[in-house]
């Protein structure tokens, strides 16, 4: 059997982990390590369907939870078998324009980047450091969410402020979800049979954070999220574009700090914020079916948003020959595609009921009716393997 690869995705409390198989893109586990940091944390691990969870109480962090894996590994009789391990970075600000073997210049790298994801580089790097420890030896490899956006013109991410702040703080839009798009945007023009390198893409990859890219020839021209990702579209519970005079208005009527802002901006608004029900998509579906205004609402501005987006993005790719829907939301929901694609069906783009309702729970499919101009497609998107086939080519197996 080939070499496995580990892949880890680290949040500041959180471990989420996959052993997965390059050749035939085989998950042979995945784990949810949570509460990390606290006395009672502890991992969960899923092989086969079935799970099982284990207490981390005796080193309740980064490296018991990936020493735990270790442990699994060598219970399934697998750890010799892993051959390198990737990690997904957050941000490489404009430092990496792909992924890269991790080394000590590349671990300063992130750390140079901690000032564009405070929360996520350093719990990023907490997972490579643990890694390193448990996993002697081994190849890592770093896969960064910002990499692939890193082909936007100047126009398309330099922000309208004084362009010192740019030269001095790198204040600018960096873009994320990037190794979803670079995954997506290649399985979309397999699935078309067409070539991505001569593709005119707008792919909206919607999960609980939400954004949109402009993906021309196989490159990111442009994309909906900025310096942070709370730029864009409306998001489970972030507000997306919003007027920036919003934090002053809040600070002069309700005495809220920056902080106390930027927390109501990224963790109680969205669809959670419109709805006063839930960040969850499958929950405002069901409550919007039932007459609850609110969802209602939410579904509404969560569509509109996005299709006025969907059209600024065939703008930034030159046209548009194809609109692909990912993440949670993309791969599943085919009342907010239903809206979306009725809001741009000046685009040509024509709604194929019973296709869409079929699109979902993991089945790829296109959702236009045969005479449509422009095709709309659902693709399931897998960044755990676009992370281990890097990692995998990277590290030489
Ligand atoms: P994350 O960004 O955390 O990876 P996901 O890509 O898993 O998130 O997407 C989570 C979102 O997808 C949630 O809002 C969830 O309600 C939504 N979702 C999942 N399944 C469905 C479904 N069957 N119908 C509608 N929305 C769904």
């Amino acid at each position: 059997m080939s070499k496995l690869i580990l892949v880890l995705n680290c949040g500041s409390s959180s471990l989420k982990g996959a052993v997965l198989n390059t050749e035939n893109s085989e998950v042979l586990l995945s784990c949810l390590g949570e509460k990390l940091g606290l006395p009672d944390a502890y991992i969960t691990f899923k092989v086969d369907g079935q799970k099982e969870k284990v207490d981390l109480s005796a080193q309740p962090d980064h490296t018991g939870a990936v020493g735990a894996m270790l442990d699994k590994l060598k219970a399934m009789g697998l750890d010799s078998q892993v051959g390198a391990i990737g990690h997904r970075v957050v941000s490489g600000g404009e430092l990496y324009s792909d992924s890269v073997l991790i080394n000590d210049d590349v671990i300063a790298a992130i750390e140079k980047c901690i000032p564009l994801a405070p929360l996520h580089n350093p719990a990023n790097l907490l997972g490579i450091r643990a890694a390193q420890n448990i996993f002697e030896g081994l190849p890592n490899v770093a896969v960064f969410d910002t990499a692939f956006h890193q082909t936007m013109p100047e126009h398309a991410y330099t922000y309208a402020v004084p362009r010192k702040l740019y030269r001095d703080l790198g204040l600018r839009r960096y873009g994320f979800h990037g190794t979803s798009y670079r995954f997506v945007s290649e399985e979309a023009a397999r699935f078309l049979g067409k070539d991505v390198h001569n593709l005119r893409l707008v792919v909206a990859h919607l999960g609980n954070g939400a954004s949109v890219a402009a993906i021309k020839n196989g490159q990111s021209v442009d994309t909906s999220m900025g310096i942070t990702p709370l730029e864009g579209l409306v998001m489970g519970t972030r507000a997306g574009d919003i007027d920036a005079s919003v934090y002053e208005f809040l600070a002069d009527n309700l005495n809220l700090s920056v902080k106390e802002i930027t927390n109501l901006l990224n963790k109680q608004s969205g669809l959670l914020g419109i709805s006063e029900l839930s960040s969850d998509c499958r929950t405002i579906e069901e409550e919007s079916l039932n007459g609850h205004a609110g969802a209602i609402l939410a579904l509404e501005i969560f569509s509109y948003r996005l299709a006025k987006y969907v059209a600024s993005m065939a703008v930034a790719a030159g046209g548009i020959d194809a609109l692909v829907f990912t993440g949670g939301i993309g791969e599943n929901s085919d009342i907010i595609r239903t809206k979306v694609l009725n809001y741009c069906e000046f685009l040509g783009m024509n709604v194929d009921a019973e296709a869409n309702l079929a699109a979902r729970f993991g089945n790829a499919g296109i959702i236009t009716t045969a005479d449509s101009k422009v095709v709309s497609v659902v693709i399931p998107t897998n960044e755990e393997l676009m992370i281990a086939q890097d990692t995998a080519r990277l590290s030489g197996l």
